[in-house]
């Protein structure tokens, strides 16, 4: 079971379960499949998924696939997948609110035969400059006052496609003059001559979201209809319907939506990125979507544990993206196993090896034992990394340097001989001399080795590609200046090869492991091949981002 600090919520529901309001909790989350879930979505799976488990009750997985326009299949198996993924189950309770439409359309019919409802065939523009604002009241449609029947006949006749797209709307019959503008008279249906994913082209009618909302909401027997904040003022209309149709009345509740700073979260813009090809697709794992999150070897339970952590609450408040980084790396530094790979890589010959081979062991994991060891075999020919050699090394420098000693990681402790240069004074190699008794234990005469250093054999090792990511965007809010595009950030991506120990060609796809002292890494679950993995960079260890 989860355990979860209290938040507004669920005060909410702890009193209608105490005074018997209600009996059960029933929650949904409601994704339109017009682009694939971001970590904002998440903060409202492991919020509605999250009461229903803590509170005995379920949660729906409904598409709100009432646009057609913009809506596929590809997007419905792609959310199903990564709800799937951060680890909840909707059982049996999938729905699509498409399979409502003949029942939104009844509720439609009813609403107009009680003269609660009317067909408006006022252009776009006109209905806009009749709507008035919010110091004026709105002004009444000349076709407000059109007859039942008129208005039966007009409705069943959008339905048989007769009309084209914009010539009628219905809306609702409430007050134009409401000081609340979401119910000066708002639309119900429109017309769309656009095939749906799911009815094809049953439809030329589509019910707009105020209509649709509340009503699949109901029809699903909901009990608390969590949403973001920006729907607090569709509330009011969210009764109404409920209350004219008489149905069961589930109660909206709004909270503060994610914004998370290097990043932008609307699936418009998410869009617009995949499609001009600024990222290489929607699982991109710079993408603040689920699915690249993912790919690059985010663990879901670091996205539950944020989403736990950043709470729920009224104010609308920017997350900086290290509260999920650090996140990230809480999960991976109990789960990853350790290995060795050296990005930069430094030739050091050890001169004075005992044998060609020298067999050592390193833990998989130094803080769980019982996660074993694997061998190791060092030998002449090693490369570390080249920040892990200076010429002239400050005092407190405790790795290589000429005439200076550093451990290797699992093995001995060496000694910088010499430095050879190239032509060009760049430094090439170092020779070094291995002290033999330091192998597992410390040197014989008591003096102290202050450094480690990791390493990689020259002839067992090999040398894959790795992705180095950073952050998407130079900018904290990349939507504040103009266009959110002009602030990516050119080196979010760079490309290079690693030098790693033989135990990471036999990766699973998918894996997370820490190269010591350097990150975490992520096998690619799609461009890695057996015996050749491609890896991610997932996480620096620490935050060490500035810029
Ligand atoms: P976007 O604006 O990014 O396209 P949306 O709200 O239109 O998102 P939906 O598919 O309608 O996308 O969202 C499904 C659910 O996820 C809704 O209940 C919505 O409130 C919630 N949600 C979307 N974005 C966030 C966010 N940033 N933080 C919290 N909840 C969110
Ligand atoms: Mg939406
Ligand atoms: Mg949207």
């Amino acid at each position: 079971a989860i355990t979860t600090p209290s938040n507004f919520i669920r005060n909410i529901i702890d009193a209608d379960l105490a005074d018997g309001r209600r009996t059960e909790v029933v929650t949904r989350f409601p994704p339109e499949p017009n682009g694939y879930l971001h970590i904002g979505h998440a903060k409202s799976i492991c919020l509605n998924f999250g009461l229903a488990e803590s509170y005995g009750g379920r949660c729906h997985l409904r598409f709100d696939d009432t646009n057609p326009a913009k809506e596929e299949d590809e997007y419905v198996e792609a959310i199903k997948r990564d709800v799937a993924w951060l680890g909840f189950d909707w059982g049996e309770h999938l729905y699509f609110a498409s399979d409502y439409f003949d029942q939104l359309y009844a509720w439609a019919v009813q609403l107009i035969k009680d003269g609660k409802a009317y067909v408006d065939s006022q252009s776009a523009e006109q209905m806009r400059a009749n709507r008035g604002t919010l110091t004026e009241p709105g002004v009444d449609s000349p076709y407000r006052n059109r007859s039942v029947e008129e208005n039966l006949d007009l409705f069943e006749r959008m339905k048989q496609g007769e009309f084209p797209d914009g010539a009628h709307i219905l809306r609702a019959k409430i007050d134009m003059a409401s000081p609340n503008l979401n119910l000066r008279d708002p639309a119900m249906y429109r017309i769309l001559h656009a095939e749906h994913h799911r009815t094809g082209d049953s439809w030329c009618i589509y019910p707009m979201y105020d209509f649709a909302h509340g009503q699949e909401d109901s029809i699903e027997g909901i009990t608390h209809s969590i949403c973001t904040l920006e729907f607090e003022a569709h509330r009011p209309l969210y009764d109404w319907f409920i209350a004219q149709l008489g149905i069961h009345a589930p109660q909206q509740i709004e909270f503060a939506r994610l914004n998370l700073s290097y990043t932008v979260m609307s699936k418009r813009k998410l869009l617009q990125l995949v499609e001009e090809g600024l990222v290489a697709g929607w699982d991109d794992p710079r993408m603040p979507t689920i699915s690249g999150m993912r790919r690059r070897g985010y663990p879901a339970a670091a996205i539950r544990n944020f989403c736990e952590r950043i709470g729920v609450g009224k104010a609308d408040a920017w997350i900086d993206l290290s509260v999920l980084e650090d996140c990230v790396r809480e999960v991976l530094n109990e789960s990853a196993l350790r290995r060795m790979a050296v990005l930069k890589p430094l030739k050091v010959t050890i001169t004075n090896l005992p044998q060609p081979e020298m067999a050592c062991r390193g833990a998989n994991h130094p803080q769980q034992p019982e996660r074993g060891e694997r061998e190791l075999l060092l030998t002449r020919e090693i490369y570390v990394e080249r920040d892990d050699f200076m010429e002239d090394a400050p005092r407190k420098f405790f790795r290589l340097a000429p005439g200076r000693e550093v451990r290797l990681r699992n093995a001995c402790v060496i000694r910088c001989d010499e430095v050879i240069k190239d032509d060009a004074g760049e430094v090439i190699e170092l020779r070094c001399s291995c002290d033999p008794e330091t192998f597992g234990a410390n040197p014989a005469d008591g003096r102290k080795i202050k450094g480690t250093i990791h390493w990689v054999s020259a002839v067992h090792g090999r040398q894959l590609p790795v992705r180095i990511y950073d952050r998407l965007f130079r900018e904290e809010n990349p939507d504040k200046a103009g266009d959110f595009r002009d602030c990516l950030n050119p080196e979010s991506l760079h490309e290079t090869r690693a030098w790693v120990e033989p135990a990471l060609l036999d990766i699973a796809p998918g894996e997370t492991v820490q190269f010591e002292r350097t990150g975490y890494f992520t096998a690619d679950a799609i461009d890695s091949k057996p015996g050749a993995p491609v890896f991610n960079r997932t996480a620096t260890l620490r935050d060490s981002w500035a810029k």
